[in-house]
């Protein structure tokens, strides 16, 4: 498998290994977060707002120059901002149409069409605040469409409580609202699919290597005539007992061996019937989804002597 997909964790499919660039960024946004929410005590990120910002927005700040450090923060600190919304105090920190602070969602999203006609995409909410009313900057006129949208934003904004207190950061990917590497992490290497019978694979009381090896069926991965050959190798695909195409499947079930073993099983634990295929063995026998599936292999109601996990074993 791709060295990048091992490393994923072991609920999105991987073996769990740590990928450290990707946990060093979720250390480095670490500090993206203390940016945002502490006080003047800290002398760390005191220096770091004295020397970088200069009472300007984070989520402004220049992109070059300055120490290593700093340009590391600056390469992933778009990362911080899919996880964050912010609660408004002095609205200095808080971007108007880019980040989230009304709603669950940024303001771009919600009116996609002022968002295209407003004259500073990256202006803050205390630039749009002036005199005690939102003014806010346009390209052009407002036709229908962006004349619908401003009502709503306007009664959106109604709702706005204000403070003088400095604005602050919420993290949305842990229910207590704080910065945690750890769901940063996730939340990077996530690949878009959650397999929660992988999860409960790997907390089963199997042996270790016959997770792995069950692993690897999941993913396609046993290194059968037909995965091989997608690896150009110049091998013979087909079984070289049947002649059919050797696919685990086949292997597995299909085969006339593995058809002759599991009839002996079936026939000397007195089942009704055996499993045909991977699929077949992941969505109706292995119980990965059920409450006991620590403690037995096989579900009791397809045992039809009694057998529990030891006559297994
Ligand atoms: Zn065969």
């Amino acid at each position: 498998m791709r060295w990048s997909n091992v490393c994923l964790p072991k609920d999105f499919g991987g073996l769990g290994i740590l990928n450290t660039r990707t946990l060093n960024e979720a250390l480095i946004l670490k500090w993206v977060w203390k940016l945002y929410n502490s006080d003047e005590e800290d002398l760390c990120c005191s220096l770091l707002r004295n020397k970088y910002l200069r009472n300007k927005p984070f989520a402004c700040s220049k992109k070059k120059g300055g120490s290593q450090f700093w340009r590391g923060v600056q390469q992933v600190k778009n990362k911080f901002f899919l996880g964050a919304s912010f609660q408004v105090g002095n609205r200095e920190n808080i971007r108007f149409w880019v980040d989230t602070w009304l709603g669950e969602v940024a303001l771009k999203l919600i009116y996609p069409k002022l968002f295209t006609c407003c004259r500073y995409t990256d202006i803050t909410v205390s630039e749009c605040w002036i005199g005690g009313e939102w003014v806010i900057d346009f390209r052009r006129t407002f036709g229908p469409a962006e004349v619908e949208e401003w009502d709503q934003l306007l009664s959106q904004l109604e709702g706005v409580h204000l403070s003088e207190s400095p604005d602050k950061a919420i993290w949305r990917l842990e229910a207590k609202g704080v910065y945690s590497s750890r769901s940063m992490y996730r939340f990077i290497s996530f690949g878009g699919v959650l397999d929660k019978r992988v999860g409960k694979l790997w907390r089963s009381k199997l042996p270790m290597k016959l997770k792995v090896f069950v692993w690897q069926a999941m993913h396609n991965r046993l290194p059968t005539g037909v995965v091989l050959k997608g690896r150009n190798w110049k091998g013979d695909i087909n079984c070289p007992l049947c002649g059919s195409p050797e696919t685990i499947d086949h292997i597995l079930f299909q085969c006339i061996i593995a058809r002759f073993v599991w009839a002996c099983i079936k026939e000397a634990l007195g089942w009704e019937k055996t499993p045909l295929c991977l699929e077949e063995v992941f969505r109706d026998w292995l119980p990965l989804g059920g409450a006991h599936h620590n403690l037995k292999f096989f579900p009791l109601r397809l045992l039809g002597g009694g057998f529990g996990y030891q006559g297994i074993k």
